[in-house]
């Protein structure tokens, strides 16, 4: 579904990202996987490679909240392969801490990763997208941008602005046909949900309509079909990967 596609996958070495970048893998693309650090990334590729020691897979580790450092990597990127038609923003940190704990850097170092760090993703990236003649930008959104949470309000404050910078970029972006979308995933089994406490989680997998959490591969379905052309004239959408669990 993505033969000769070159995408970047950001927090791909873990989690919902590395099952995107392996599902990528797996369906003909070419995947540069963003991480924080050398060793996590390294760490990433080899376990990939063992899968299968012919997948195109390598990777970098830009600091993703500065914009000069992920422009020079995505431009690196566009010189070895001469294009870029996928990019994944995924990488982002959850938040559980109480109003009365908050404090302005906390809520700044959430919005940070999780917004600042997508738009300096896409702000190279559509350059090089409107030069190619289109492209496919997709973000990890929550399903906690249409519902809230509890406490930890930066997090669900983070991923609505990821919702609008999608349903409004995929506005300003179509006429270059460049496309773009997100994934909603509801509770995920990941590294994400096992720092949270369990007795906070098992009342809300009770709630699941489906009754299980999602796995990241559930996740990384979406994300395929949204990155391949059977959704090429889907952009601006919110998919939600949940379970239908949305309260
Ligand atoms: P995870 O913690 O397993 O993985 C997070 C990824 O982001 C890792 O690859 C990590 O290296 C990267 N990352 C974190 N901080 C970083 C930083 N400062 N710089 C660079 N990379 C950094 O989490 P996950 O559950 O796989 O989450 C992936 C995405 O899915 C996130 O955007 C998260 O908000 C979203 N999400 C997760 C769930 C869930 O239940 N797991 C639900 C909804 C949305």
């Amino acid at each position: 579904m993505l033969k000769n596609k070159v995408a970047i996958v950001t927090g791909g070495t873990r989690g919902i990202g590395y099952a995107v970048v392996e599902k990528f893998l797996q369906n003909g693309a070419t995947v540069v996987l963003f991480g924080s650090r050398q060793e996590t990334v390294t760490k990433a590729i080899a376990s990939l490679k063992e899968k299968n020691e012919n997948w195109e897979v390598s990777g970098a580790w830009p600091t993703l909240t500065d914009a000069d450092a992920m422009t020079a990597e995505i431009s690196k990127i566009k010189d070895k392969y001469g294009r870029i038609d996928i990019l994944v923003n995924n990488a982002g940190i959850s938040d559980s801490v109480s109003i009365d704990k908050y404090t302005a850097e906390h809520f700044s170092k959430i919005m940070n990763l999780n917004v600042n760090a997508v738009m300096n993703g896409i702000l190279p990236v559509v350059e090089i997208m409107k030069q190619q003649g289109g492209g496919c930008i997709l973000n990890t959104s929550s399903m906690v941008s249409i519902c809230g949470q509890p406490s930890g309000v930066a997090y669900p404050t983070s991923k609505y602005a990821v919702n609008g910078l999608t349903w409004s970029l995929a506005r300003e972006l179509g006429p270059f046909h460049i496309r773009v979308n997100a994934v909603a995933p509801g509770i995920t089994r990941t590294d994400m949900v096992a720092a949270l406490p369990k007795e906070m989680i098992q009342p809300l997998i009770n709630r699941i309509p489906l009754r299980r959490m999602g796995e990241a591969e559930d996740v990384a379905n979406a994300f395929l079909f949204l990155a391949s052309d059977m959704a090429s004239y889907v952009t601006g959408e919110i998919l939600s990967v949940d379970g239908a669990m949305r309260s």
